[in-house]
């Protein structure tokens, strides 16, 4: 039985959907605004795992998620600068020239990461008059007011607002950067933006009629909107990165409860940060590692997805040039050891026995099921290396894990066998081909001691035209190969 850490409830739960079967599943997508980086991309290959396990587990999943291309302010509150406009005005590009051209990289990055794709994703300006019903509706209903020409959210409205951290007044100063002021239209501290039309900051590209004027939507309402559009007023799973708890998933279900009036969403998983030594890794500061960086610095990206596993996604994980490292040569390692137990052929299946696969196939479902434990189900993997069962049930056993891991362990393995024997292969050429040199060699030193130096200069020229140069020391002749 799977059970998850909810972040709402803070214990552990056993799982169980709204609708028996159907899982509906919700991520907070990217803000394309700059390439994703490799802490982003942790809480994506972690979220990646719970999706692959849950349909591995048999659940029908559904899963959705929204491209941030408006809306989302530097400080994550209402202060602050688009960070799309921000973004565009750094390329000298349109907002969205840099959505596209963002949207496309982070695509990529989660093809090389084997993340599978979202079975919807939505960008969120395609979502306008969602926001604007949502919004009517929450006016309508007094849960949001009108002041100084925007739409906020009235906090005061509901029973419980701080979900996450419950006695946090100071966490509204979370995100909200220094010299900033405090908005004076707001009834209440917490009460945050639905709809712009007048923000401090007035060079938004992107803006939209509404019945409040002209303007732009906040960043919050679009995963309410975008998730209530597509997985309907039940929601199972709710992911994102840990920072996303406050303010921003806070202000989603503080909305969408408000809209649908009854409890919205099962369970909040939650993935932790990757750090460098030096503190957290962020996009806004601009420093800040990509995976087409770690691939030019020769890092594969199953090295970094096999990294990010051997560590719990609900602890912090601190990234290290050495940590790294370490994490490739495990990983390689785990390749040869795979490659030498696969059978011979290529047919992968073979006959194996149903009875050593299952009790070799339970310590994998048990470290799942027990919140995501990635780590323990790698050791699985080691422990399916190490068993006495036939290499045709290892590899049907690797090959089943790898549908959750996507860690490549057969192609891997079949890659690095190739390696081995295509070195073998030319090591044996080499060596053949040192052979006869030195062969040539014994010929040229015989010739000479019989004073047939025609003999001995003419294997000393056809070695040269074959890219072997002679080289005649008191010790003897040695050679080297100039092509
Ligand atoms: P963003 O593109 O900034 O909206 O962030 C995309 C996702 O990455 C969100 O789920 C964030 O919570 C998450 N995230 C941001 N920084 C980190 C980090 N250093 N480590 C792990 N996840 C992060
Ligand atoms: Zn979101």
């Amino acid at each position: 039985m799977l059970s998850l850490y909810n972040s709402a409830t803070h214990r552990r739960e056993e799982f169980h959907p709204h609708d028996e079967n159907r899982v509906g599943m919700y991520t907070c997508g990217p803000t394309v605004y700059h390439y994703a980086h490799i802490g982003n991309l942790r809480t994506y290959i972690m979220e990646d795992v719970l999706d692959r396990y849950l349909r591995y587990s048999g659940y029908n999943l559904k899963r959705v998620m929204n491209i941030t291309d408006v809306g989302h302010l530097s400080s994550d509150a209402d202060e602050g600068e688009d960070k799309m406009v921000n973004g565009a005005k750094r390329e000298h590009k349109s907002v969205l020239e840099i959505a596209k051209f963002y949207t496309d990289a982070f695509l990529s990055d989660c093809e090389r990461l084997n993340i599978r794709l979202p079975d919807v994703i939505e960008p969120a300006t395609h979502c306008i008059d969602d926001y604007i019903r949502i919004i009517s509706r929450l006016i309508e209903t007094g849960y949001a007011y009108i002041a100084g020409g925007n739409v906020y959210f009235d906090t005061s409205k509901l029973d419980e607002y701080y979900v996450f951290n419950k006695h946090s007044e100071e966490n509204l100063a979370v995100g909200v950067r220094e010299g900033v002021e405090a908005d004076d239209n707001k009834k209440n501290k917490a009460d945050f933006v639905l709809w712009f039309t007048k923000s401090k900051f007035d060079a938004q590209e992107l803006k939209w009629e509404s019945p409040w004027g002209l303007g732009y939507p906040g960043w919050h309402i679009e995963c309410s909107a975008i998730s209530l559009k597509h997985l309907g007023e039940y929601l199972d799973i709710h992911c994102g990165g840990i920072d996303n708890q406050f303010p921003h998933h806070t202000n989603e279900i503080a909305q969408s409860e408000a809209y649908i009036g009854h409890k919205w969403c099962g369970l909040w998983f939650h993935v932790h940060h990757l750090n460098t030594e030096s503190g957290k890794m962020s996009k806004s500061s601009g420093e800040f590692l990509t995976l087409t960086r770690l691939s030019e610095l020769g890092y594969s990206p199953m090295a970094y997805r096999f990294f990010c596993l051997n560590s719990h996604y609900r602890k912090t994980l601190v990234f290290s040039d050495e940590a790294l490292d370490n994490a490739v040569g495990a990983y390689e390692k785990l390749l040869s050891r795979i490659a030498a137990n696969l059978p011979d052929g290529n047919d992968m299946s073979g006959e194996y026995d149903r009875a050593d696969f299952e009790k070799y196939k339970s310590p994998f479902v048990e470290a799942l099921d027990g919140d995501l434990n990635t780590s323990l189900a790698v050791t699985a993997v080691y422990d399916v290396l190490k068993a006495p069962i036939s290499n045709a049930t290892k590899t049907a056993l690797i090959e089943d894990f790898d549908r959750v891991l996507a860690l490549d362990l057969i192609k891997g393995a079949r890659e690095s066998r190739e390696k081995i024997k295509k070195s073998d292969a030319s090591a044996a050429a080499a060596g053949d081909d040192d052979g006869e040199i030195l062969a040539a060699i014994a010929a040229r030193a015989e010739a000479k001691a019989q004073k047939n130096y025609a003999e001995a200069d003419r294997i000393r020229a056809e070695l040269l035209a074959r890219g072997i140069t002679l080289i005649d020391t008191r010790e003897g002749t040695t050679y080297k190969k100039t092509t």
